[in-house]
């Protein structure tokens, strides 16, 4: 696909999206699906990186960022528990390549993670 990805395109009002966060580097939205009480997207702005192995790679200090702010939105969105997933690959479910992390909360069972 060429052109900015659909997450690019929430943030910037092209399509409708609940955005939650906005920060120099980073944006948050409500995903569209939600699989949790609780689940937000965590995005880079930049869309350099197209999962979390090549964020970590090119750019820790963004992926620290991101991190921390996932953590910082579970705590006013709930308990302050969360789960952080990034999907790698098609074969993980993956279906936008422009990275971004899950942060779910609320209700996740032990013993859950893999389930989908
Ligand atoms: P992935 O499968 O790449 O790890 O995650 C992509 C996520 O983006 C999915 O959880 C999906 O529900 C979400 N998503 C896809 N399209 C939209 C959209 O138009 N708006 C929002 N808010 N989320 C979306």
């Amino acid at each position: 696909m060429t052109g900015p990805s659909i997450f690019t395109r929430i943030l910037s009002g092209d399509i409708p999206g609940e955005i939650v966060r906005d920060t120099d580097r980073l944006f948050a939205i409500r995903d569209i699906a939600p699989q949790a009480p609780l689940h937000l997207l965590v995005i880079p702005k930049t869309e350099e990186y197209r999962n979390v192995a090549e964020l970590a790679a090119g750019d820790p200090g963004l992926l620290a960022e991101l991190v921390a702010l996932a953590g910082e939105l579970a705590a006013e969105h709930g308990d302050g528990d969360f789960r952080l997933v990034f999907n790698t690959g098609e074969g993980a479910g993956q279906t936008v390549f422009h990275v971004h992390a899950h942060v779910l909360a609320g209700a996740l069972p032990e013993g859950s993670l893999g389930q989908g």
